[in-house]
């Protein structure tokens, strides 16, 4: 076997090593973070070899089923709360995907923009809040992307339209977002669902097991642009809402 191929598999079997945590998980993934900065806060008065600061955090958070997470929290080298900041933690590094080498950053520039008019004839003058209008400049390309205050939770990116899509194909949507997301089981719970936000179709696709939400947003009478929501499940419906406001704002 040489050397490209053996690459590919020790590849692909991360991925499915990932897929498998991700699916060994108790509670929804992005719980995890803030149960790990809330250690990092609470353990400056010491551990007292227990996980009752995690079990604290829990409550606080209202996960139904503690004894099952304090439990696969355990199986995952962490019997105690500075344990699991120590050596759970460190799991969840996929959360944040990998930063872009540092030669490549230097080269992309962002930059906070008010309005913007594009040669296929996107066209906005006010940003509403609570939106921002970021300009990604890199060495041969201009990317737009919105997003509401300053992270990276819901943003919008503006992507000239493809041809391709075909707005009543279900089975384009759900492999879209497959792709997207990696994610590639538990998936019978994967929907599409069709939208008409003012004068904007748009397509929402979801899974009940699964943090991200995509959706794609197009205009008929100015089909040159699509504008693409990435998500998550529990605030898409407020992130909705924002959106179309936004949509309100384009000219
Ligand atoms: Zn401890």
């Amino acid at each position: 076997m040489d050397k490209k191929k053996r690459k590919e598999l020790s590849k692909q079997r991360e991925k499915e090593e990932l897929v498998e945590f991700r699916q060994s998980l108790p509670i929804n993934e992005n719980i995890f973070p803030k149960l790990f900065d809330f250690l990092d806060d609470e353990l400056e008065h010491g551990c007292d070899h227990s996980s009752v600061i995690t079990k604290t955090f829990l409550q606080k958070n209202g996960v139904s089923n503690i004894d099952e997470v304090i439990e696969w929290l355990s199986e995952n080298g962490g019997y105690c709360d500075c344990e699991i900041l120590a050596n759970v933690e460190d799991l969840f590094d996929y959360l944040n995907p990998p930063k872009i080498n540092s030669i490549v950053k230097k080269d992309i520039h962002k930059q906070k923009i008010n309005s913007l008019k594009t040669d296929f004839c996107f066209h906005i003058e006010k940003v509403p809040s609570p939106w921002n209008l970021i300009e990604i400049t890199s060495t041969n390309s201009k990317e737009y992307q919105f997003q509401i205050g300053k992270n990276n939770n819901c943003t919008v990116s503006l992507q000239s339209h493809l041809s391709s899509f075909q707005y009543d194909n279900d089975e384009q949507w759900i492999n879209l977002w497959i792709n997207e997301t990696e994610l590639n089981y538990n998936l019978e719970d994967l929907t599409i669902e069709r939208i008409q936000l003012g004068n904007y179709s748009a397509i929402v696709a979801k899974n009940k097991n699964w943090t991200p939400v995509k959706i794609w947003c197009t205009n008929k009478d100015n089909p040159q642009w699509l504008l693409k929501m990435n998500t998550e499940l529990s605030r898409h419906k407020g992130d909705i809402k924002e959106f179309e406001k936004l949509l309100n704002n384009i000219l």
